[in-house]
């Protein structure tokens, strides 16, 4: 059983959130949560800046000998707030659509930092990539690189290219996210490369600048990577020898966190120990494309309870924030800690903590040991800042939910509540439903 000091122990030494010394109840940097709820509503997406930084620059540090390219994966979380916060820090972005793009620009990313990676690229998407000038496209398919040399082709501007491999490796994690084995649809299989390389060096419009691999995410011991960037460096020594000039090399992202008590996330430092001796040697710039591992222990959840409910075999804590506004739960069965916002000394009761959708999946946490919940009460969903918001959608007609940003003692609203009125602004009645045309 969890108890409250046990985790209150985890969590001010693994997150930033921590209790009030006044009243013992919890905060996001110096911002109680309670005050966030009061003032913003319900659920609330919070984010420590802090912590943010800090995630960042962990992994930065620890690879600090071969100074990469840290291109953040923004797909994970796209809030403009968010992205200048990284960018300020001199990340660049991982974007996997035109939609990344303008965001990544608009925010102030720097072209020659941003990477555009994803397995189904437009012709409008390759255009718009172009003319910003970024830094490579990641190519995941030989129709995929033609289209690209053809629109450089007409645009007179050679698109540089790193060509993503698939390396075969297990990397230990989700079914849904792995994605560096032969059976995924992503990459060009190891045995093919050369051969591809040998036709794309022909190809007017491309320039042959890299390889990449990304071998899938939330995995948290180095071995899958140290397997990966030996098969890596095999194929760079091959490409080198046939004639190549080959100066990136993007090993991905997919850093793991701790989600759970007792997890332990990716040692980067380790991690580094052992890829930094092989990587200095290859003279490449080395890029990582994490998203994760930065947002995702920054951010969470809060959500108030709204009804406590004693089924016949369970209970439930019904709360307003839902599978629209997280959906890893049930999509990915993951697992996110959830604490009480007041501490409460006395018996504990164990608790499925659901939102108020219309499906059975709609679930924050199963079976959590919490105090006795009344209504009012409000819970935080820990690790939620990756993933989170960026998969939020209107499902039963729920405006998503407001951003908040805190820094220190203060907090700064990052993302207005959405109202009714934005999720039926698009949409348009023919006037012969009206009975006014036809
Ligand atoms: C999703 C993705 C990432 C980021 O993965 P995280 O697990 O969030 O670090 C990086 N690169 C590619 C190609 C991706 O698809």
């Amino acid at each position: 059983m969890v108890t409250q000091s046990r985790v209150k122990e985890h969590i001010e030494t693994v997150t930033t959130i921590n209790t009030d010394p006044a009243d013992r109840s919890l905060r996001v940097e110096q911002v109680k949560l309670s005050l966030l709820a009061k003032r913003y509503g319900t659920p609330l997406y919070v984010y420590s800046y802090a912590r943010l930084i800090e995630n960042y620059r962990r992994i930065r540090d620890a690879f600090a000998a071969v100074n990469p390219l840290i291109a953040f994966s923004m797909k994970c979380n796209s809030n403009a707030a968010i992205l200048r916060a990284l960018i300020n820090e001199g990340t660049g972005l991982d974007i996997v659509s035109g939609g990344e793009l303008a965001r990544g620009l608009a925010t102030g990313a720097d072209p020659a930092k941003i990477i555009f990676a994803g397995v189904g690229k437009t012709r409008e998407e390759i255009v718009a990539a172009l003319r910003a000038g970024i830094r490579a496209f990641n190519v995941e398919s030989e129709p995929e690189a033609d289209a690209i040399g053809a629109v450089a082709a007409r645009l007179r501007r050679p698109a540089p290219i790193a060509i993503r491999v698939n390396p075969d490796v297990d990397a230990a994690t989700h079914h849904y996210i792995t994605t560096g084995r032969k059976e995924n649809k992503f990459g060009i299989p190891f045995d093919k490369v050369r051969r591809l390389f040998r036709k794309l060096a022909r190809t007017r419009g491309l320039r042959l600048v890299g390889l990449h691999c990304h071998i899938g995410s939330q995995i948290l011991k180095p071995d899958g990577y140290i397997k990966a960037l030996g098969r890596m460096a095999e194929l760079l020594a091959r490409l080198r020898a046939d004639g190549h000039a080959i100066d990136l090399l993007n090993l991905g992202g997919g850093f793991g966190i701790a989600y759970e008590e007792g997890q332990e996330p990716m040692d980067m430092k380790a991690l580094a120990a052992a890829l930094v001796p092989e990587l200095r040697k290859l003279g490449v710039r080395v890029i990582f494309e994490p998203g994760r591992s930065i947002a995702g222990p920054a951010g969470f959840l809060l959500t108030r309870v709204e009804y406590v409910k004693e089924g016949a075999v369970k209970n439930f804590a019904i709360v307003d924030g839902a599978m629209n506004d997280l959906i890893r739960p049930s999509l990915y069965s993951a697992f996110h800690r959830i604490l009480p916002v007041e501490a409460r000394r006395g018996r504990v009761r164990t608790y499925d903590v659901v939102g108020p959708i219309c499906e059975s999946g709609d679930f924050l946490g199963k079976d959590r040991q919490l105090p006795l919940l009344r209504a009012g009460d409000l819970l935080v969903v820990c690790d939620a800042g990756a993933y989170g918001m960026a998969m939020a959608s209107n499902y039963n007609s729920r405006p998503r939910a407001a951003e908040v940003l805190v820094r220190g003692g203060r907090h700064h609203l990052i993302r207005r509540r959405e109202k009714v009125e934005d999720l039926v602004a698009p949409e348009a009645i023919p006037a012969f439903l009206n009975g006014t045309g036809r």
